[in-house]
């Protein structure tokens, strides 16, 4: 038997390593089955350069407990190690890679690292009071080694007990690791979450964990819709089938392929499990991919795997990585021409589709300048009555009714129907169309569309009387004197609360409301610019006002100023509630006193 030093310069990287991973302890398991099969890829790399004569067929990797012993095994029956390679690279590569890491790791706050991946051998003491390795190298004539270590710096090296070509690595759990790990239910969980799609079957009590060959490894011409759908479900069980997918497969200028997947949900932005998943090379990386892909390509579903995205930096960094950038710009660009395709082959099918993929489209557009430019001329808006076109056809169809005095098309939206439904009516009187815009991005999108395209205007349709929404070069003319007017507007200013209400008296055509509520579109889009936690470009100028305005020409304000003072103020008052009442904003004592007044007049 052979004792040996490790020489690595710090004593004592052993803590260091545990107190940063320990919520990510697990990970051990992925680094030794991945290192097990990396062992059998080797073989069949020296098969295929005519290194390696016998069969590589029988190549599996299996994973045991032995609850008496406590421990857990992997074994496979890869390359093995020579006893000088067990020096080399356990003793030597292993252990220094290990420091590398704390090096660079140790004053850096814990989880802030993608993946954990870097680690490789040395994690098995993550969970191990000592570890031994059993192997035999594939070489003719080389001999079995034994090697055992308690995870500090000394080790011992001795002939070993086995028979073919492999390795075993043994792990001696600590009692309070043999606690969790010593579960069946436990390693089987952790082996179907991070080796689910590994290359080489992997054994686990008699069962394969694995499907060695999943889709995307495969070339889309070899696949049927239907092997999409299954993969679908394999991934995420008892889901509604996805609308469409994509298969990404690129091996230049970096490595990246995968299938993603439109979900058919159409929910704004919840904290839904089941998205993209990452893996490099068939090993999963992590399902948490928002520092790797821009937040509106997470709501998609699906794999990704590319070797390219380097899994061993702070996810801070990850985003400013070159590769990153061309892999999510690659991505972007997959899903733009995915839905220009669909659009293009058959757009009633695209329709009846868009409601799935309205929040991704537009998210997209919002973020990515140039998703954004593709995304152009197939994204769609949907008028109250349900047809769907896309901006640009909607902003033509506008001029030819809803031109202001500039020549800008006036694109009427809601953003709630129902509750906007009276203004929505005195527009469609006007013989005006409405559209929908009623998303979580939806005012956002208002503003960014009056960017993008060209000569319009977004108002929404209560942010103020619909005449001023479209505005013309016609003056009405106000049948009521300065005087009057001046009564009216003291009156209203009297019995309404000036910090929240701007009173503006204005004359509008007669038909329209005589005292009407809105907030403005600026008000508006502050407000979801503040929502979004976004700073407002002027700072909050404490403009929290909504406008009231009274029409100065609607037969009622004749009426009221032939009354009693006490009675104008009376009528005033049963106007303003009814103002709030269609605004859904008169509660309290207010209603109480309106509903009051409501039964008397009957
Ligand atoms: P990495 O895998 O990143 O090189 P590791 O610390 O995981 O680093 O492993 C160090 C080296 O030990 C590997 O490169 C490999 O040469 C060797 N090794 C580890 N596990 C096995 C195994 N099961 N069979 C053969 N060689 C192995």
């Amino acid at each position: 038997m052979k004792t040996g030093q490790i020489s690595v310069q710090s004593e004592n990287i052993f803590p260091i390593i545990k107190k940063f991973l320990y919520t990510d302890q697990e990970i051990f398991l992925r680094e030794l089955v991945s290192n097990a099969v990396d062992a059998t890829k080797k073989l069949s790399t020296l098969s295929r350069v005519g290194e390696f004569e016998d069969s590589i067929h029988d190549c599996k990797v299996e994973v045991s407990i032995n609850e008496k012993k406590k421990t857990i095994t992997i074994s496979d029956n890869g390359i093995g190690m020579t006893e000088e390679e067990v020096e080399k690279y356990i003793t030597q590569l292993a252990f220094s890679g290990a420091t590398e890491f704390v090096e660079k790791w140790k004053d850096k706050e814990p989880d802030q690292m993608i993946g954990h991946f870097g680690l490789g051998f040395y994690s098995a003491f993550m969970v191990s009071k000592n570890v031994t390795i059993v192997t035999k190298s594939f070489q003719k004539g080389s001999e079995a080694v034994e090697w055992n270590c308690d995870g500090t710096t000394s080790y011992t090296l001795d002939k070993g007990k086995r028979k073919k070509r492999g390795t075993d690595v043994i792990l001696h759990l600590t009692d309070e690791d043999a606690e969790v790990y010593l579960s069946t239910w436990k390693v089987k969980e952790l082996l179907k979450k991070y080796c689910r799609f590994l290359p080489i079957p992997i054994e686990f009590e008699g069962e394969q964990i694995n499907n060695p060959n999943p889709i995307w490894t495969k070339k889309p011409a070899d696949l049927t819709d239907e092997d999409y759908k299954k993969f679908y479900e394999e991934l995420y069980p008892m889901q509604e089938a996805p609308l469409f997918h994509i298969h990404i497969n690129t091996d230049y200028p970096f490595n990246l392929t995968g299938v993603l997947y439109f979900p058919k949900v159409n929910q704004a932005l919840d904290n839904r499990k089941d998205r993209v998943q990452l893996y490099s090379n068939q090993v999963f990386v992590t399902e948490d991919v928002k520092d790797v892909l821009p937040e509106y390509l997470v709501l998609l579903q699906g794999v990704i795997d590319s070797p390219d995205i380097p899994l061993n930096v702070s996810r801070s960094s990850l985003q400013s990585d070159t590769n990153v950038k061309k892999i999510t710009a690659h991505i972007s660009k997959k899903v733009s021409d995915k839905l220009q395709e669909l659009y293009n082959k058959d757009r009633s099918d695209y329709e009846s589709k868009w409601e799935y993929l309205d929040l991704i489209a537009k998210y997209g557009m919002l973020s990515d300048e140039k998703f954004a430019d593709r995304m152009k001329d197939v994204c769609l808006v949907k008028t109250t009555e349900g047809k769907l076109n896309t901006v640009q056809e909607w902003i033509d169809h506008c001029k030819i009714n809803q031109t202001d005095k500039n020549g800008d098309s006036v694109v009427l939206y809601t953003t709630d129907a129902n509750a906007q439904h009276m203004s929505i009516k005195s527009a469609k009187d006007m013989g005006y169309e409405v559209i929908l815009l009623d998303g979580t991005l939806d005012v956002h999108f208002a503003g960014f569309a009056e960017s993008k395209y060209e000569k319009v205007k977004f108002r929404c349709v209560d942010g103020a009387p619909i005449d001023q929404l479209i505005e013309k070069d016609i003056t009405i003319e106000s049948v009521l004197s300065k005087d009057q007017q001046e009564t009216i507007e003291t009156a209203v200013k009297g019995i309404v609360n000036e910090l929240a209400f701007d009173v503006k008296i204005e004359s509008l055509p007669p038909q329209q409301e005589f005292i009407s509520i809105h907030r403005s579109e600026w008000e508006r889009r502050m407000d979801e610019y503040a929502k979004m936690g976004q700073s407002m470009p002027f700072g909050d100028l404490g403009l929290k006002k909504q406008s009231l305005v009274i029409n100065s020409n609607n037969e009622l304000a004749l009426k009221i100023l032939s009354k009693s003072e006490s009675e104008q103020k009376e009528d005033l008052q049963y106007c303003l509630d009814l103002a709030l009442l269609e605004k859904q904003q008169l509660k309290g004592e207010a209603l109480e006193r309106f509903i009051k007044k409501a039964k008397n007049l009957l």
